[in-house]
């Protein structure tokens, strides 16, 4: 088995001649001193961040950052002036009212995502291959458009497709241009392949990266078993720079980006859990120029794997990753649609205590038996007094995916 493709990447970029959990430890503590260094010096937020530490165990004497404190300080946050600021990322976060939380990148932050990329992207791509990006790329930082840059270092030809396409155009054009591999959200990917399999379209691709948003195992087998696809996971997000953690061929987690990226799982009460046991994702970005973000609550719950991976890698992994988990949407939605194989999609939609959700089906389900699971989540989290479920099943092929971005109950 091949060894994860970000080892040889970090180790190059350090300049060692082999990888080693204490060199990789040295490393991040090194980094996270300088941090502290520059954010006393510039960051007016960060002022209560010691001068130094002197073990990364003392991480946890730091103040867990969270989401609300991101909103209201960004400003303060930044250590460059605006003009230095090439990439703001804007999100509205449901779990807080709507309030917008706002993300600053320099071109330096961009270039280390675009590497990160381009270094990760060979889990699935190499020199002549045909990639679908099937991400947003509508502006010239854009996940999407970064994807594409990174997959030109690789030499593969990137293959933008619109995130407003039907499932039918994004098949066609799948095929027209000989596609061989993917980055795509994993239930996207999932509709795309039931589509296709439903209308006897054949998609060549044989390899996806699956990215932005949940994929619980039923999803990723489904894809590797019924689908023939060579599934890698990637795990990142806004805060983290887009990039984050990516499986290798063991399938079993995903190896942090160790060099940028620090992770730490804590329980509610902010302390560290054992190796292999679930909790809170906390994350500190260690090379981020304009904004660094210094034990971050990203409200994603995951574990740090336990055993050395097969592959060989010396970088911890991810596992169990449980994205959103304070909102906690869609989990047992997801489940309990896409277990059905005749559902394409769907979407919940909320209008003051009013639930509605429509599916797209394919074929026969038990309506019955579905609505009643759907009120009793729905019910039992609060969501809605009433759900009202919609079935559709004509026109199929002018179905576009409900959702462009992550999975989450739609506000009307
Ligand atoms: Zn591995």
């Amino acid at each position: 088995m091949r060894r994860s493709v970000l080892d040889d990447w970090i180790r190059q970029k350090e300049g060692w001649a082999e990888l080693s959990r204490e060199k990789i430890e040295a490393m991040q503590l090194k980094k996270i001193n300088l941090l502290l260094a520059k954010t006393k010096q510039k960051g007016k937020f960060y002022q209560y961040l010691p001068e130094k530490i002197s073990s990364l165990e003392e991480m946890k004497k730091i103040p867990l950052l969270t989401e609300q404190q991101l909103i209201t300080n960004h400003r303060g946050m930044l250590l460059l002036s605006q003009s230095e600021v090439s990439k703001i990322i804007t999100m509205y976060s449901s779990a807080t009212t709507g309030q917008a939380k706002r993300l600053f990148f320099s071109a330096s932050d961009i270039e280390k995502t675009v590497d990160f990329f381009a270094c990760g992207l060979q889990e699935i791509a190499s020199k002549g291959d045909r990639c679908l990006v099937w991400m947003p790329a509508n502006t010239e930082n854009s996940v999407g458009s970064l994807i594409a840059r990174a997959l030109g270092r690789i030499k593969a030809e990137a293959l933008i497709c619109s995130m407003d396409e039907t499932l039918d155009a994004v098949a066609d054009f799948v095929i027209n241009k000989k596609i061989n591999c993917a980055v795509a959200m994993p239930f996207k990917m999932l509709s795309l392949m039931r589509y296709a399999d439903k209308t006897g379209k054949s998609l060549p691709p044989t390899s996806v990266m699956i990215s932005a948003d949940s994929a619980p195992p039923f999803l990723k087998q489904e894809l590797g078993e019924r689908y023939a696809l060579q599934v890698i996971e990637h795990y990142g997000s806004s805060e983290s720079g887009l990039g984050g953690a990516l499986e290798c061929g063991a399938k079993n987690g995903m190896h942090i980006r160790e060099n940028d990226l620090l992770i730490e799982i804590v329980d509610d009460k902010g302390n560290w859990v054992q190796k292999g046991e679930t909790g809170n994702i906390v994350l500190t970005t260690l090379s981020h120029e304009a904004m660094p973000l210094i034990r971050y609550q990203t409200g994603d719950n995951g574990a740090l794997s336990a055993y050395p991976c097969r592959c060989g890698s010396v970088l911890n992994r991810l596992q169990n990753v449980y994205r959103n988990a304070t909102a906690n949407e869609m989990g047992e939605l997801n489940a309990i649609l896409f277990l059905q194989k005749n559902v394409l999609d769907y979407r919940m939609l909320r209008k003051d205590n009013r639930i509605r959700i429509e599916v797209m089906l394919m074929g026969k389900v038990d309506r019955e038996k579905i609505k009643e699971q759907l009120q009793r989540v729905v019910l039992q989290k609060g969501w809605g007094a009433r759900v009202d479920v919609h079935w559709h099943v004509e026109k199929l092929s002018l179905h576009k995916p409900y959702y462009q971005a992550k999975r989450k109950i739609i506000a009307e």
